[in-house]
């Protein structure tokens, strides 16, 4: 049985043209590997084989694996396309003008087509009972993307500009304590990927030992606490009293 009983199912035909993709794996609550034939990704076709490609969700940020949530956050995704193949509408982004990002991925919305018996959309029990009967079982399209947000497992990438919904979807999930919404004091996933990445920074240069410019001092440049925030001071201090802004202000 899932562990998700009342998953939010958003309906909704892809706007325009759409490739299938398989879902090798999922590997967070935002994106999966697939599989792409090599000419179409570099556009010769003495190109053969397949290569592996990232696909990435264009409007939808799910928490990190480090966050609360995260994992299940993946885990919910791969019980929605987890061995699937889903339809792609891919995004073309601006910082390349192609339908890969800068990184080499693939920036799309998912569609997963699923089937269902009639029945699932009948409203009095006569008509169900009829539509089991001769009916056939309809083909829906579902926004994944969608999916994730409704149901409380990803935020909503504003800055690219998504349809109203996915904000609706977002405060309807918030509204109704789904998935992360249940905890308090969620931090946005790119809010954390910046202070997880601030914080590696400053033990990097801590690491890195910049030795002190100044002739024949032999000291190393070390982060000091001063009365306006912090500056790079040398360690011979107060000998030597060489300083200068700490360039992660
Ligand atoms: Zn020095």
């Amino acid at each position: 049985m899932s562990p998700w009983p009342s998953v939010l199912i958003v309906p909704e035909q892809p706007d325009g043209d759409t490739i299938r993709m398989p879902v090798l794996g999922v590997f967070d609550g935002d994106g999966f590997v697939s599989r792409i034939k090599a000419h179409e990704v570099t556009g010769n076709p003495s190109h053969q084989g397949e290569l592996e490609i990232t696909v990435r969700f264009g409007f939808i940020d799910a928490p990190e694996l480090g966050q609360p949530g995260g994992h299940e956050a993946k885990v919910f995704l791969e019980s929605l396309i987890g061995g699937r193949s889903v339809d792609l509408a891919i995004l073309t982004k601006m910082d390349t003008g192609g339908s890969l990002d800068r990184h080499g991925r693939i920036v799309c919305i998912p569609y997963l087509a699923a089937q269902y018996p009639v029945a699932a959309f009948g409203t009095s029990p006569t008509r169900l009972h009829d539509a089991v009967t001769f009916g056939r079982p309809l083909t829906v399209y579902r926004n994944i993307e969608l999916e994730m947000v409704a149901n409380g497992w990803a935020w909503v990438l504003a800055r690219y500009g998504p349809d109203q919904r996915y904000f609706d979807a977002l405060a309807d999930a918030q509204r109704h304590r789904r998935g992360i919404w249940r905890f308090e004091n969620n931090i946005a996933p790119w809010e954390f990927k910046r202070r997880k990445y601030r914080a590696s920074q400053i033990s990097r240069a801590d690491d890195a030992k910049t030795h002190c410019p100044r002739e024949s001092c032999g000291g190393h440049l070390i982060r000091r606490d001063g009365k306006f925030g912090t500056f790079l001071g040398c360690s011979n201090f107060p000998s030597c009293r060489y300083s200068r802004a700490d360039p992660l202000l």
